[in-house]
């Protein structure tokens, strides 16, 4: 229980990526926030040290005033996890200005509203773990997908320049690069690659494990094991970094 009583909070926490990292979490005795834009998603994993609050982190207004419900009802939140996000390749040349900010607005703005409200207990209580889940569209440009990309890099921009704000603080910023993981947002992918190619979906699909170094999706539980690593005791000289995990070199 290397996380007992430590209130963490974890935007796009009802599914994928987000859920795995909260039950990890929540295993190690951290009392869990998770959030999302349906509350009944969030309702159908809560439980065992889980409560699900629903807030759209686009919302400025939405995200002051649940995470300062959260705080009161739980505690200084110690542990933010930036997770929510959207994922649609898209060519420039068709790209929109509203796509564009839509993306940006969940992707980017959202990561930066969150952690904001998040650092105030985080400097009350000078103890704090942030985690931002970027990509490796993060860390190099994904082809189609340039908005995405866009966003992944800015993530990774505000993770490292928190980092150098707060060098030898008791915090850490760290931004964590997955390749192709497998949770909803590849089932829609799936379907949006094989609605535009023709292909059938497992054909779609084999495209994006193929995609992946070691020829395989990466399971959920396996971000959450680094996400543990990052928050759990030894990791706190762990700062600024981007954990790729990609099953190999990108
Ligand atoms: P996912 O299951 O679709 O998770 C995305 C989560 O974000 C959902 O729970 C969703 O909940 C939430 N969300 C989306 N828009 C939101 C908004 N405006 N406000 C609040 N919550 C919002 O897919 P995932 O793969 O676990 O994705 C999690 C993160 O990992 C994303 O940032 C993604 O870019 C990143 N990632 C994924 C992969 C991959 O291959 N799966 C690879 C690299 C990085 P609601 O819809 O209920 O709001």
């Amino acid at each position: 229980m290397t996380l007992q009583g430590k209130h963490a909070l974890i935007t796009g926490g009802g599914t994928g990526i987000g859920l795995a990292i909260a039950q990890a979490l929540a295993a190690e005795g951290a009392i869990v926030t998770i959030t999302g834009r349906r509350q009944d998603v969030l309702d159908a994993v809560a439980g065992d040290g889980i409560t699900g609050m629903a807030m759209d982190v686009r919302d400025e207004a939405d995200v002051c005033a649940r995470i300062a419900q959260a705080v009161d009802a739980r505690g200084p939140v110690q542990i933010c996890v930036a997770n929510a996000g959207i994922a649609e390749g898209r060519a420039v040349h068709k790209t929109t200005l509203e796509f564009w900010r839509n993306m940006m607005a969940t992707n980017l703005d959202g990561a930066f509203l969150t952690i904001r409200e998040c650092l105030g207990s985080m400097r009350q209580t000078e103890w704090g773990r942030v985690l931002t889940i970027a990509s490796i569209a993060g860390v190099r440009g994904l082809p189609g997908a340039a908005c995405y990309t866009a966003s992944k890099h800015g993530l990774i921009g505000l993770t490292r320049a928190l980092s150098e704000d707060y060098v030898g603080k008791p915090y850490t910023f760290n931004a964590i690069c997955p390749a192709y993981v497998d949770t909803p947002i590849i089932t829609r992918n799936t379907d949006s690659i094989a609605q535009r190619t023709g292909l059938d979906t497992d054909a779609a699909r084999d495209m994006m494990v193929n995609m992946n170094r070691h020829k395989r999706l990466i399971a959920p539980e396996e971000i959450a094991a680094t996400a543990l690593w990052l928050c759990g005791p030894g990791a706190q000289s762990v700062n600024g970094q981007t954990i790729e995990i990609a099953g190999g070199q990108i």
